[in-house]
């Protein structure tokens, strides 16, 4: 099913949580809500869920519009970072409770629960109480419990947040199959983006309440359409440079760096650390500070214009050189007006 949000607004006193929103979550594709703590992620999934009333605009579910309809008429499935299940029973009757709630007969929810249980790998743990799981696996309960009613859309709140390193990983991979699996409309809320590049058909950036941008991750990675959706992808974060445009060239400080086409002014150029290519003939002069080998790759670090720079480059190249000259690759490189929007060079 294909969620929509036409201008959609969520005021809460003074605060606008979510700003005149306008987009198409896709059908049966896993959407990855992503932006800084306090940027309106939750609100947006409240809105989703009927948990919040809007303040203005509409929800369509494909051309449903849902926008007053009580949650429990949405058909959604939430999952929450705390997994929220009930201590005193079992995986079995939390995953059982909301098929109870509908007046399932009885042969069949336990038909439901055992399918459940198997996709999401649980099958052997249904006499559990969730004090006699691991993190991983109560979520995984909270899962099939949100899957049980057959929900239009699954709304997964940063559900990975109390999970280790290892077991986010485990999990995250996790979820992208039951998606898969399932073919079910999810919407993934995180505010970390390697998370959301991994997992997500499609990822949403939003900052203060507006959308920046919806694309799938690899194309936004190489086409953010603004300095903040650029500096907001990348491990190690883009680097960030103040250059200026004069007479059709892109100067860093009295360096020639390129040729453009846009008006003079002053800019700030993004390179990728990815971006760098050894090269004689560069127009990048770096003085190299330190070099670390981190596995497959080396890192440089070293200065242009006042700014510090990481450069990433092959691991099996050997620097001994304590000054090297670099050109860019074109798909690294992007310019920045001083709003922040990228200019077309
Ligand atoms: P985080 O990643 O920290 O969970 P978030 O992106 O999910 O953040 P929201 O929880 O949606 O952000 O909050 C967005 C803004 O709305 C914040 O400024 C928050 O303080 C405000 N807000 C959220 N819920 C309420 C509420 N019930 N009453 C008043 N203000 C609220």
């Amino acid at each position: 099913m294909r969620v929509r949000l036409e201008n959609v607004t969520k005021r809460f006193d003074q605060v606008t949580a979510v700003n005149d929103f306008t987009v198409t979550f896709d059908d049966g594709q896993l959407t990855g809500l992503l932006g800084p703590s306090g940027c309106g992620k939750s609100t947006l999934l409240f809105l989703l869920a009927g948990l919040h009333e809007v303040t203005d605009g509409n929800i369509f579910f494909d051309d449903e519009n849902v926008t007053h309809l009580s949650p429990e008429k949405r058909g959604i499935g939430l999952v929450f970072q705390n997994y929220a299940l009930y201590p005193h029973m079992t995986a079995e009757q939390n995953i059982m409770f909301p098929l109870e709630n509908l007046k399932m007969p009885k042969d069949e929810a336990k038909r439901v629960v055992q399918e459940m249980a198997e996709l999401v790998h649980i099958g052997e743990l249904l006499k559990r109480k969730p004090s006699q799981m691991s993190g991983g696996q109560q979520q995984r309960v909270a899962i099939a419990r949100a899957l049980a009613k057959r929900p239009r859309v699954l709304l997964l709140d940063e559900p990975l947040s109390n999970l280790d390193a290892r077991l986010r990983l485990m999990m995250r991979e996790e979820i992208k199959r039951i998606q898969r699996e399932t073919g079910i409309t999810a919407i993934f809320v995180t505010h970390d983006q390697e998370e959301a590049m991994s997992i997500s058909d499609s990822i949403i950036i939003m900052n203060q309440g507006v959308l920046q941008q919806k694309a799938p991750p690899q194309f936004m990675y190489n086409n953010p359409i603004n300095e903040f959706v650029a500096k907001f992808l990348g491990n190690p974060p883009i680097n960030m440079i103040d250059a200026e445009i004069k007479n059709n060239n892109i100067l860093i400080g009295s360096t020639l760096f390129g040729k453009c086409t846009a008006p003079d002014q002053k800019v700030h150029l993004g390179i990728r650390p990815e971006g760098f290519i050894i090269d004689d003939q560069g127009p990048l002069k770096a003085n190299i500070e330190s070099v670390e080998y981190i596995g497959r790759d080396t890192m440089l670090r070293f200065h242009l214009n006042g700014h510090p720079i990481r450069a990433i480059l092959d691991s099996n190249l050997v620097f001994d050189e304590k000054s090297l000259s670099l050109e860019t690759k074109d798909i690294s490189v992007f310019v920045f007006d001083m709003q922040g929007n990228r200019i077309n060079v």
